[in-house]
């Protein structure tokens, strides 16, 4: 009885807040956004762009003050160029990352957790891209919170993908393995429960390519970290990380839910203090951050060299974590560190 009121009471509060939230957005959202950068990869490749391409830098920097500053976006909006695809970030809310994956041929398009369904319209409209399909990463409302209005103002038909019955406006529920396509591009849907029980990342290759092609990982891992464990347990986040996605390729673009690197690569700093690794990108992203550059994507190789809740196979994690030998332990007590941690 009392659960059960108490269960009613949580979805009224989650309800108002989420109708709050996406009332600012909607207002933010129809001022707009005018610029995309071409950047021909978001690690060392955007610097050698920037100085290859030295008139238009000046009207993207001009054209950011605007989007980035004036208009309150977390991060500037990039393109990623892969093998017959490209990957537009979008950056929604306080610190969301939203996702367009464009065959490069087809033009065919699917947009990853669009809870700001204006921008993901006004972006595909402007690139003139077929979108048809959503990638859910998981229920929680700055993810999935987008999805029914994207379908409502959407004039196409849209197929909205995810692997927990909690999404709005869901028509294909996915689950371990299974298989679609966007245009000639492969997607391969693996089952990360543990921030939530039904959390899906998306792995997307080129058909006949050996680009190891993009992973979109929403709240299980980001860059230098990993979600919270609100629905499973340090087992299932070490089976996610250490089994699934350690096995992609190293090569592996990994695109995130959240812009947290700074955050996180501080606690990893914390825990390997002489991780040269660490350092170094903790330096690029200062200075990617400095200019509201997104700081996505990252590679499997790269989180495996820094990112400690990928790392708890090594000696260096496991004697911060107490002198630990057994990996899901290590995992255990760096997730709950990381929880009261302040950077
Ligand atoms: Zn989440």
């Amino acid at each position: 009885m009392f659960s059960s009121v108490w269960k009613s009471v949580a979805t009224s509060i989650e309800t108002q807040l989420t109708s709050y939230y996406f009332r600012g957005s909607s207002k933010l959202a129809a001022r707009g956004v005018a610029f995309t950068a071409s950047v021909a990869g978001a690690g060392a490749g955007a610097g050698s762009l920037r100085r290859f391409l030295v008139v238009p830098f000046c009207r993207v920097n001009l054209q950011k003050v605007r989007t980035v500053g004036f208009r309150g976006m977390h991060s500037s909006l990039e393109d990623v160029k892969l093998d017959s695809m490209q990957v537009k970030i979008l950056p929604a809310l306080q610190d969301n990352y939203m996702y367009l994956i464009v065959d490069s041929k087809t033009h065919e398009a699917a947009v990853v957790d669009p809870v700001d369904p204006e921008l993901v319209i006004k972006t595909v409209r402007e690139e003139n891209l077929k979108l048809n399909k959503v990638l859910t990463t998981h229920h929680h409302w700055d993810h999935a919170g987008g999805n029914e209005k994207l379908v409502k103002l959407w004039t196409g038909e849209l197929q909205v993908y995810g692997g927990d019955d909690r999404i709005g406006a869901m028509t294909r529920k996915v689950r371990q393995d299974d298989t679609f396509t966007i245009g000639n591009l492969n997607v391969r849907c693996l089952s990360t429960p543990c921030h939530t029980s039904g959390h899906i990342c998306y792995h997307v290759t080129a058909s006949n390519s050996h680009d190891p092609g993009a992973v979109f990982t929403g709240d299980t891992l980001f860059q230098g970290g990993c979600g919270r464990f609100f629905e499973g347990t340090p087992q299932e986040m070490y089976d996610a990380l250490c089994a699934k996605l350690s096995a992609l390729p190293d090569d592996t673009k990994v695109f995130c839910g959240h812009e947290y690197t700074l955050q996180n690569m501080s606690f990893a700093r914390h825990v390997e203090p002489d991780n040269k690794c660490i350092q170094t990108r903790i330096e690029w992203a200062k200075l990617r951050r400095a200019s509201k550059d997104p700081t996505v994507p990252s590679t499997i190789g790269e989180e495996k060299s820094w990112n400690p809740f990928m790392r708890v196979h090594e000696t260096t994690v496991q004697q911060h974590a107490g002198g630990q030998t057994n990996p899901v332990i290590t995992m255990e007590m760096l997730r709950k560190e990381k929880d009261n941690f302040k950077a």
